[in-house]
Protein backbone atom coordinates (compact mmCIF):
# COMPACT_ATOMS: atom_id res chain seq x y z
CA UNK A 1 0.00 0.00 0.00
CA UNK A 2 1.40 3.59 -0.90
CA UNK A 3 1.06 5.63 2.65
CA UNK A 4 -0.57 8.64 2.29
CA UNK A 5 1.22 12.32 2.64
CA UNK A 6 -0.56 14.67 4.69
CA UNK A 7 0.58 17.50 3.03
CA UNK A 8 0.88 20.72 6.13
CA UNK A 9 1.43 23.10 3.41
CA UNK A 10 -2.55 23.11 1.77
CA UNK A 11 -4.23 21.97 5.16
CA UNK A 12 -2.17 25.61 6.64
CA UNK A 13 -3.76 27.49 3.02
CA UNK A 14 -7.06 25.90 4.27
CA UNK A 15 -6.31 27.52 7.59
CA UNK A 16 -5.54 30.77 6.78
CA UNK A 17 -8.21 31.54 4.40
CA UNK A 18 -10.58 30.51 6.79
CA UNK A 19 -9.08 32.80 9.49
CA UNK A 20 -8.93 35.49 6.54
CA UNK A 21 -12.72 34.99 6.12
CA UNK A 22 -13.13 35.34 10.50
CA UNK A 23 -10.98 38.07 10.07
CA UNK A 24 -13.57 39.81 7.61
CA UNK A 25 -16.35 39.27 9.36
CA UNK A 26 -14.99 40.95 12.53
CA UNK A 27 -13.91 44.14 10.53
CA UNK A 28 -17.79 44.12 9.61
CA UNK A 29 -18.27 44.66 13.48
CA UNK A 30 -15.13 47.03 13.51
CA UNK A 31 -12.78 44.83 15.14
CA UNK A 32 -9.50 44.27 13.94
CA UNK A 33 -7.45 41.29 15.07
CA UNK A 34 -3.87 42.49 16.70
CA UNK A 35 -0.72 40.54 17.55
CA UNK A 36 2.59 41.71 18.93
CA UNK A 37 5.76 39.82 18.42
CA UNK A 38 8.75 41.10 20.85
CA UNK A 39 11.72 39.87 19.42
CA UNK A 40 14.81 40.28 21.60
CA UNK A 41 18.28 40.61 20.27
CA UNK A 42 19.50 39.80 16.83
CA UNK A 43 19.08 36.36 16.52
CA UNK A 44 18.95 35.77 12.53
CA UNK A 45 16.62 32.46 12.86
CA UNK A 46 14.33 34.12 15.27
CA UNK A 47 14.02 37.41 12.79
CA UNK A 48 13.39 35.09 10.10
CA UNK A 49 10.16 32.86 12.02
CA UNK A 50 8.91 36.58 13.22
CA UNK A 51 9.18 38.09 9.64
CA UNK A 52 7.23 35.23 8.18
CA UNK A 53 4.61 35.49 11.12
CA UNK A 54 4.43 39.88 10.48
CA UNK A 55 4.06 38.89 6.84
CA UNK A 56 0.98 36.22 7.45
CA UNK A 57 -0.69 38.69 9.83
CA UNK A 58 -0.66 40.89 6.51
CA UNK A 59 -1.96 38.38 3.87
CA UNK A 60 -4.79 37.66 6.27
CA UNK A 61 -5.77 41.42 7.63
CA UNK A 62 -4.58 40.92 11.29
CA UNK A 63 -3.27 44.08 12.47
CA UNK A 64 0.54 43.29 14.05
CA UNK A 65 3.40 45.05 16.01
CA UNK A 66 6.92 44.45 16.19
CA UNK A 67 8.91 45.32 19.30
CA UNK A 68 12.79 44.23 18.76
CA UNK A 69 14.23 45.69 22.00
CA UNK A 70 18.09 45.38 22.09
CA UNK A 71 19.68 42.31 23.76
CA UNK A 72 20.71 44.36 26.70
CA UNK A 73 16.94 44.69 28.11
CA UNK A 74 16.44 43.87 31.83
CA UNK A 75 13.93 41.50 32.62
CA UNK A 76 12.01 44.31 35.12
CA UNK A 77 12.09 46.48 31.22
CA UNK A 78 10.37 43.18 29.55
CA UNK A 79 8.03 42.99 32.31
CA UNK A 80 6.94 46.80 31.66
CA UNK A 81 6.58 46.09 28.11
CA UNK A 82 4.52 43.48 28.51
CA UNK A 83 2.20 44.62 31.10
CA UNK A 84 2.12 47.70 28.49
CA UNK A 85 0.53 45.42 25.76
CA UNK A 86 -1.61 43.82 28.40
CA UNK A 87 -3.27 47.04 28.92
CA UNK A 88 -3.92 47.94 25.30
CA UNK A 89 -7.02 47.07 23.59
CA UNK A 90 -5.80 46.94 20.11
CA UNK A 91 -3.82 43.81 20.59
CA UNK A 92 -5.45 40.33 21.24
CA UNK A 93 -2.00 38.27 21.17
CA UNK A 94 1.15 38.71 22.58
CA UNK A 95 4.32 36.88 21.52
CA UNK A 96 7.59 37.07 23.09
CA UNK A 97 10.32 35.05 20.59
CA UNK A 98 12.10 32.52 21.99
CA UNK A 99 14.95 31.98 22.97
CA UNK A 100 15.72 35.41 24.92
CA UNK A 101 18.76 36.15 26.16
CA UNK A 102 20.19 34.19 29.08
CA UNK A 103 20.12 37.27 31.72
CA UNK A 104 16.30 37.45 30.90
CA UNK A 105 13.75 35.48 33.49
CA UNK A 106 11.83 33.37 30.27
CA UNK A 107 9.62 31.41 32.61
CA UNK A 108 8.35 35.10 34.48
CA UNK A 109 8.00 36.96 31.33
CA UNK A 110 5.77 33.72 30.10
CA UNK A 111 3.47 34.31 33.23
CA UNK A 112 3.44 38.00 33.40
CA UNK A 113 1.62 37.90 29.83
CA UNK A 114 -2.34 37.75 29.96
CA UNK A 115 -3.76 34.63 29.66
CA UNK A 116 -6.47 35.91 27.39
CA UNK A 117 -3.39 37.52 25.41
CA UNK A 118 -1.37 34.18 25.53
CA UNK A 119 -1.63 32.89 21.62
CA UNK A 120 1.37 30.47 22.52
CA UNK A 121 -0.89 28.95 24.91
CA UNK A 122 2.08 28.49 27.15
CA UNK A 123 1.06 30.62 30.33
CA UNK A 124 -0.22 27.65 33.10
CA UNK A 125 -3.65 28.82 33.31
CA UNK A 126 -4.21 28.42 29.55
CA UNK A 127 -2.41 24.88 30.09
CA UNK A 128 -5.47 24.11 32.71
CA UNK A 129 -7.41 25.15 31.01
CA UNK A 130 -6.33 22.44 28.22
CA UNK A 131 -6.15 19.82 30.87
CA UNK A 132 -9.47 20.77 31.79
CA UNK A 133 -11.04 20.96 28.52
CA UNK A 134 -12.25 24.64 28.76
CA UNK A 135 -12.41 27.18 26.10
CA UNK A 136 -8.56 28.89 25.97
CA UNK A 137 -5.30 29.25 23.66
CA UNK A 138 -3.57 26.06 22.76
CA UNK A 139 -0.44 25.58 21.87
CA UNK A 140 0.24 26.22 17.97
CA UNK A 141 2.39 23.27 17.23
CA UNK A 142 0.55 20.04 18.45
CA UNK A 143 -3.25 22.16 17.72
CA UNK A 144 -1.52 22.04 14.04
CA UNK A 145 -1.20 18.06 14.64
CA UNK A 146 -4.77 18.16 15.68
CA UNK A 147 -5.68 19.52 12.58
CA UNK A 148 -3.70 17.31 10.59
CA UNK A 149 -5.37 14.54 11.90
CA UNK A 150 -8.97 15.69 11.62
CA UNK A 151 -8.79 17.73 8.15
CA UNK A 152 -7.24 14.18 7.00
CA UNK A 153 -10.53 12.39 8.24
CA UNK A 154 -7.98 10.09 10.34
CA UNK A 155 -9.51 9.06 13.29
CA UNK A 156 -8.01 9.51 16.76
CA UNK A 157 -10.82 8.18 19.17
CA UNK A 158 -9.76 4.94 20.60
CA UNK A 159 -6.58 4.37 18.17
CA UNK A 160 -3.52 4.46 20.48
CA UNK A 161 -0.94 7.24 20.27
CA UNK A 162 1.96 6.72 21.46
CA UNK A 163 3.98 10.56 21.80
CA UNK A 164 7.44 10.45 22.06
CA UNK A 165 9.00 13.55 23.74
CA UNK A 166 7.52 15.10 26.98
CA UNK A 167 8.21 18.83 26.00
CA UNK A 168 5.66 21.62 27.57
CA UNK A 169 5.57 23.45 23.83
CA UNK A 170 4.84 19.84 22.10
CA UNK A 171 4.73 16.83 23.65
CA UNK A 172 3.05 17.29 26.61
CA UNK A 173 0.12 19.20 25.41
CA UNK A 174 -0.19 16.98 21.93
CA UNK A 175 -0.62 13.91 24.57
CA UNK A 176 -3.21 16.16 26.38
CA UNK A 177 -4.90 16.86 23.01
CA UNK A 178 -5.09 13.22 22.12
CA UNK A 179 -6.23 12.70 25.18
CA UNK A 180 -8.81 14.96 24.58
CA UNK A 181 -9.78 13.37 21.32
CA UNK A 182 -9.96 9.86 23.03
CA UNK A 183 -6.87 8.51 22.09
CA UNK A 184 -5.47 5.82 24.28
CA UNK A 185 -1.94 7.92 24.64
CA UNK A 186 1.70 6.87 26.17
CA UNK A 187 4.03 9.04 26.86
CA UNK A 188 7.50 7.84 25.79
CA UNK A 189 10.90 9.99 26.46
CA UNK A 190 14.86 9.62 27.28
CA UNK A 191 14.20 7.62 30.34
CA UNK A 192 11.85 5.27 28.48
CA UNK A 193 12.71 1.32 28.66
CA UNK A 194 11.82 -0.69 25.62
CA UNK A 195 10.94 2.32 23.65
CA UNK A 196 10.66 0.53 20.48
CA UNK A 197 7.91 -1.76 22.50
CA UNK A 198 5.92 0.97 22.70
CA UNK A 199 6.32 3.00 19.41
CA UNK A 200 5.49 -0.71 17.85
CA UNK A 201 1.66 -0.50 19.32
CA UNK A 202 1.11 3.14 18.24
CA UNK A 203 -1.24 3.36 15.74
CA UNK A 204 -0.70 7.05 15.44
CA UNK A 205 3.00 7.84 16.44
CA UNK A 206 4.30 11.40 17.48
CA UNK A 207 7.74 11.92 17.12
CA UNK A 208 9.02 15.36 19.09
CA UNK A 209 12.13 14.56 20.20
CA UNK A 210 15.01 16.94 17.99
CA UNK A 211 17.41 14.15 16.72
CA UNK A 212 17.40 13.29 13.49
CA UNK A 213 15.97 9.98 11.99
CA UNK A 214 15.99 8.85 15.07
CA UNK A 215 12.35 6.34 14.56
CA UNK A 216 13.76 3.89 12.25
CA UNK A 217 11.44 2.02 10.55
CA UNK A 218 12.01 -1.51 13.15
CA UNK A 219 10.03 1.00 15.50
CA UNK A 220 6.85 1.28 13.59
CA UNK A 221 3.63 -0.60 13.15
CA UNK A 222 3.23 -1.16 9.50
CA UNK A 223 -0.21 1.37 8.87
CA UNK A 224 0.50 3.66 11.22
CA UNK A 225 0.09 7.27 11.04
CA UNK A 226 3.62 9.07 11.62
CA UNK A 227 3.44 12.55 12.65
CA UNK A 228 6.92 14.29 12.49
CA UNK A 229 7.78 17.14 14.61
CA UNK A 230 11.15 17.11 14.27
CA UNK A 231 13.30 19.89 12.25
CA UNK A 232 16.94 18.98 12.20
CA UNK A 233 19.17 20.35 10.26
CA UNK A 234 21.27 17.40 9.09
CA UNK A 235 25.08 18.90 7.72
CA UNK A 236 27.36 16.10 7.24
CA UNK A 237 27.60 14.94 3.50
CA UNK A 238 27.80 11.26 4.61
CA UNK A 239 24.25 11.39 6.76
CA UNK A 240 22.44 12.95 4.13
CA UNK A 241 23.22 10.34 1.36
CA UNK A 242 22.57 7.58 4.20
CA UNK A 243 18.68 9.56 5.24
CA UNK A 244 18.17 10.16 1.41
CA UNK A 245 19.76 7.70 -1.18
CA UNK A 246 19.72 8.62 -4.71
CA UNK A 247 17.42 11.84 -3.40
CA UNK A 248 18.73 14.07 -5.97
CA UNK A 249 16.95 16.90 -4.83
CA UNK A 250 17.98 16.38 -1.32
CA UNK A 251 22.03 16.40 -2.98
CA UNK A 252 21.10 19.29 -4.79
CA UNK A 253 19.67 21.40 -1.73
CA UNK A 254 23.04 19.83 0.34
CA UNK A 255 24.69 21.19 -2.09
CA UNK A 256 23.87 24.60 -2.43
CA UNK A 257 22.88 25.41 1.16
CA UNK A 258 25.38 22.93 2.94
CA UNK A 259 22.71 21.35 5.35
CA UNK A 260 18.73 19.91 4.49
CA UNK A 261 16.43 19.03 7.20
CA UNK A 262 15.50 15.72 8.74
CA UNK A 263 12.73 14.81 11.33
CA UNK A 264 12.84 12.68 14.34
CA UNK A 265 11.29 10.14 11.76
CA UNK A 266 14.14 7.67 9.28
CA UNK A 267 12.75 8.71 6.03
CA UNK A 268 12.34 5.23 5.62
CA UNK A 269 10.31 4.27 7.92
CA UNK A 270 7.47 6.52 6.16
CA UNK A 271 7.37 3.46 3.63
CA UNK A 272 5.22 1.34 6.31
CA UNK A 273 3.66 4.01 7.06
CA UNK A 274 -0.44 4.53 6.44
CA UNK A 275 0.03 8.15 5.78
CA UNK A 276 2.73 10.44 7.70
CA UNK A 277 3.93 14.25 7.66
CA UNK A 278 7.20 14.78 5.53
CA UNK A 279 9.65 17.01 6.69
CA UNK A 280 9.42 19.49 5.47
CA UNK A 281 5.74 20.26 4.48
CA UNK A 282 3.74 18.69 6.93
CA UNK A 283 3.40 19.86 10.57
CA UNK A 284 6.08 23.00 10.41
CA UNK A 285 3.64 24.83 7.72
CA UNK A 286 0.98 24.87 10.78
CA UNK A 287 2.40 26.58 13.52
CA UNK A 288 1.86 29.67 11.89
CA UNK A 289 -1.55 29.33 10.52
CA UNK A 290 -2.19 28.06 14.25
CA UNK A 291 -0.80 31.36 15.47
CA UNK A 292 -2.99 33.06 13.47
CA UNK A 293 -6.03 31.43 14.52
CA UNK A 294 -5.15 31.91 18.19
CA UNK A 295 -5.19 35.56 17.29
CA UNK A 296 -8.45 35.42 16.12
CA UNK A 297 -9.71 33.35 18.91
CA UNK A 298 -8.09 35.71 21.38
CA UNK A 299 -9.88 38.66 19.54
CA UNK A 300 -13.12 36.63 19.87
CA UNK A 301 -12.94 35.52 23.21
CA UNK A 302 -11.68 38.72 24.56
CA UNK A 303 -13.77 41.37 22.86
CA UNK A 304 -16.56 39.18 23.36
CA UNK A 305 -17.88 38.58 20.11
CA UNK A 306 -21.00 35.81 19.68
CA UNK A 307 -18.34 33.85 17.89
CA UNK A 308 -18.15 29.61 19.60
CA UNK A 309 -15.44 29.74 22.21
CA UNK A 310 -13.12 26.49 21.38
P1 LIG B 1 12.82 19.29 23.58
O1 LIG B 1 12.25 20.32 24.49
O2 LIG B 1 14.30 19.18 23.44
O3 LIG B 1 12.24 17.87 24.02
C1 LIG B 1 12.69 16.69 23.44
C2 LIG B 1 11.99 15.53 24.07
O4 LIG B 1 12.49 14.34 23.45
C3 LIG B 1 12.25 15.40 25.58
O5 LIG B 1 11.07 15.12 26.26
C4 LIG B 1 13.24 14.24 25.68
O6 LIG B 1 13.09 13.43 26.83
C5 LIG B 1 12.86 13.41 24.47
N1 LIG B 1 14.00 12.61 24.04
C6 LIG B 1 15.26 13.04 23.80
N2 LIG B 1 16.05 11.99 23.50
C7 LIG B 1 15.28 10.89 23.56
C8 LIG B 1 15.51 9.51 23.38
N3 LIG B 1 16.73 9.04 23.09
N4 LIG B 1 14.48 8.65 23.54
C9 LIG B 1 13.24 9.10 23.86
N5 LIG B 1 12.95 10.41 24.06
C10 LIG B 1 13.97 11.29 23.92
O7 LIG B 1 12.27 19.46 22.08
P2 LIG B 1 10.90 20.12 21.54
O8 LIG B 1 10.94 21.57 21.73
O9 LIG B 1 9.73 19.35 22.01
O10 LIG B 1 11.10 19.84 19.97
C11 LIG B 1 11.18 18.55 19.44
C12 LIG B 1 11.43 18.64 17.95
O11 LIG B 1 10.34 19.32 17.33
C13 LIG B 1 12.66 19.43 17.56
O12 LIG B 1 13.25 18.84 16.40
C14 LIG B 1 12.14 20.80 17.22
O13 LIG B 1 12.94 21.50 16.29
C15 LIG B 1 10.81 20.45 16.61
N6 LIG B 1 9.78 21.51 16.75
C16 LIG B 1 9.08 21.82 15.64
C17 LIG B 1 8.12 22.79 15.70
C18 LIG B 1 7.32 23.12 14.47
O14 LIG B 1 7.12 22.30 13.66
N7 LIG B 1 6.86 24.31 14.28
C19 LIG B 1 7.84 23.47 16.90
C20 LIG B 1 8.56 23.09 18.03
C21 LIG B 1 9.53 22.10 17.94
P3 LIG B 1 13.40 13.99 28.33
O15 LIG B 1 12.23 14.85 28.68
O16 LIG B 1 13.48 12.76 29.15
O17 LIG B 1 14.68 14.75 28.23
Amino acid sequence: MTPRILDGIAIAAQIKAEVAVEVQSLAARGITPGLAVILVGEVPASQIYVRSKVKTCGELGIFSEMLTPPESITTAEMLALVAELNARDDIDGILIQLPLPKHVDTKRLLEAVSPDKDVDGFHPVNVGRLQSGQPGLAPCTPAGIMEVLRRSDLSVAGQNAVVVGRSDIVGKPAAMMLLNASATVTVCHSKTADLAAFTRAADILVAAIGRPGFVTPEMVKPGATLIDVGINRVTDAVEVKEFFPGDADRAATFAKRGSVVVGDIHPAAFAKAGAYTPVPGGVGALTIAMLMQNTVTAAKLRRGTSAERR
